[in-house]
């Protein structure tokens, strides 16, 4: 597979940058899924292709960092529509923005369970967040990608990322600020999760414009030596 940083800020964007947004891609190209589709991360997936496209998108939860892309979204469909209705998965709470986001081929995104786009075997699990948010793991072309979505840590985390070939972790917190009710992991949880779910790679990402990225690499890193920044716009091999 092949994922691209459309954006890492959250839960507002660095100053010429965009909140999460994921694409995916298979290897035969067939296959376009996108995880989230936060502020200016339309902008920048359209730098690489049209809309019509992509496969599917899949919403993490409705924090507007991660959806708000959506709206602008349905108008850039009506433009340049797929051969058939793109199928969005996002959680039904909390139903006001839900019916926002509604499209021909809205799906509700299960708490906890699988289902496929095109090539790729999806599957969830439901974090911990102030709303409900999903952690998405992509199987496919025999390589694994986890994307916590936010969360702080969660019973289900470890198993659920455990030998993933990329994690892309919410490190929206450095260790200072971090408390054990907050809505994000630190960027040194971030490093312990990815050292305990033997993943080969760990991604920084939800970055909070207020800290250096530099600091968030140094806590994460001593836990998880090869620990990056998930660069935006930049394409990496799963
Ligand atoms: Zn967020
Ligand atoms: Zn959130």
């Amino acid at each position: 597979m092949r994922l691209t940083i459309l954006g890492n800020s959250g839960p507002y964007p660095a100053p010429g940058g965009a909140c999460s947004g994921y694409l995916v891609e298979s290897d035969s190209g067939n296959t376009r899924v996108i995880l989230d589709l936060g502020t200016g991360s339309l902008s920048n997936l359209l730098r690489f292709m049209p809309v019509h496209a992509i496969t599917g998108i899949v919403v993490s939860h409705l924090h507007f960092d991660h959806m708000s892309d959506l709206l602008p979204m349905h108008y850039a469909l009506q433009f340049d529509p797929p051969s058939t209705p793109l199928r969005i998965y996002a959680p039904q709470q909390p139903e006001s923005l839900s019916k926002l986001l509604k499209g021909p081929a809205t799906e509700v995104l299960p708490n906890d369970g699988c289902f496929n786009i095109g090539e790729m075997s999806i599957s969830c699990a439901l974090m911990r967040h102030p709303l409900p948010s999903s952690a998405i793991r992509i199987d496919c072309d025999g390589a694994s990608l986890v994307y916590t979505g936010d969360t702080n840590t969660a019973p289900n985390l470890t198993t659920f990322c455990q030998n993933a070939d990329i994690l892309l972790a919410d490190a929206g917190l450095s260790e200072a600020d971090y408390r054990e009710d907050a809505p994000h992991l630190s960027a040194a949880l971030c490093g312990q999760l990815a050292k305990n779910a033997v993943t080969k790679r760990l991604l920084l990402t939800h970055l909070n414009p207020k800290y250096s990225p530099e600091t968030l690499l140094q806590e994460a890193r001593a836990f998880f030596p090869n620990a990056e920044i998930a660069k935006l716009l930049e394409i990496y091999s799963v």
